[in-house]
């Protein structure tokens, strides 16, 4: 039967039968303007960077993390060390009267 219509990739410009092509209700011929394996093409790309992006992402996360742990340790000693000192001033400063 004579009722395959062809339709031009537009991204790998080859003329493939319309079955080839994904549906696309919005479309004007309702199929979308790159052939199936193009789709798949472009959306294990997507996939494999952003899979990519994350791993760099979490590796420079762990490097920083690691870099300034001794820093974050400090800084955590420092702001109980603080704490404590404001408590330890309050305690002995405040009046044992209820305020009113
Ligand atoms: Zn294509």
């Amino acid at each position: 039967m004579p009722t395959d219509q062809m339709k031009t990739c537009s991204k790998c410009a080859s003329t493939k039968s319309v079955e080839e092509f994904y549906r696309q209700k919005d479309a004007a011929d309702g199929r979308k303007s790159w052939c199936k394996s193009c789709d798949n093409a472009r959306d294990g790309a997507a996939k494999t960077s952003r899979a990519a992006r994350n791993l760099v992402y979490n590796r420079a996360l762990r490097i920083l993390a690691e870099r300034h742990r001794n820093e974050f340790d400090a800084i955590r000693a420092e702001i109980a060390a603080s704490v404590e000192a404001q408590y330890a001033i309050s305690q002995a400063s405040s009046p044992h009267t209820v305020e009113s």
